[in-house]
């Protein structure tokens, strides 16, 4: 029998360095990252399909009016979204599915897939945060004082995931997430719905597939 992938949600204030870990992620075979979909405009670098697919307001409205987004929130003044199906499919063929969202859609997604795996990703200081996002140079004055100001609001959800991990550097942090990933895969209430009973007890090679 093929088992499920994991949804794994990684949350954190910009600067907190989601991207840089899900591209290290993404170099292991058994993680998919979501792409989602946005109204923003794409920054210098970014490719369509493959950071975000970029779509106007409209084009956003209507994929929201055929349900095909997992969720979507608007984040500083533009629309994101997961879309639904291909997250599905990914999730159905065994791998671990990896959504980088907003804490507005992750307390969506926590109510719809309690089943997630629900991580932040916190920053070494908040000065490190301040210059991590003027040293990304992407953002005008204005947009920087909002995510700085988000970012101190942001971190007070940390209590609605179940792990933290801080960013200090990038190979610890990713693998304190592939730990996490190895821990929820061993638990046994994630097994629970394939247990078979036979007169002799539980039936246990369904343990090592
Ligand atoms: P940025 O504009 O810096 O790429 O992303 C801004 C914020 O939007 C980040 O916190 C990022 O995690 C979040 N975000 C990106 N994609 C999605 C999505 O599909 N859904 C939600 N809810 N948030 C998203």
């Amino acid at each position: 029998m093929n088992k499920k992938g994991l949804l794994i949600v990684i949350s954190g204030p910009s600067g907190a360095g989601k991207g840089t870990i899900c591209k290290s992620l993404l170099e292991s075979q058994e993680f998919w990252v979501s792409v989602s979909a946005t109204t923003r405009s794409p920054r210098n670098g970014e490719v369509e399909g493959k950071n975000y697919y970029f779509m106007t307001r409209d084009q956003f409205l209507d994929k929201i009016a055929q349900d095909d987004f997992l969720e979507h929130a608007e984040v500083y003044g533009n629309l994101y979204g997961t879309p639904k199906s291909k997250v599905i499919e990914m999730l159905n063929s065994g791998k671990n599915v990896i959504l980088e969202i907003d804490i507005q859609g992750a307390l969506v997604v926590k109510d719809n897939y309690p089943d997630g795996v629900f991580i932040f990703i916190l920053p070494p200081s908040m000065e490190e945060l301040r210059n991590r996002i003027i040293n990304r140079g992407s953002e005008t004055p204005e947009s920087l004082m909002t995510r700085f100001k988000s970012a101190y609001k942001e971190i007070n959800y940390v209590s609605k995931y179940s792990y933290a991990v801080v960013n200090d550097t990038v190979e610890v942090a990713v693998n304190k997430i592939k730990s996490i990933v190895v821990a929820e895969q061993c638990r046994v209430d994630r097994m629970k719905e394939n247990f078979t009973y036979s007169k002799e007890g539980l039936i246990h090679e369904q343990f090592y597939d």
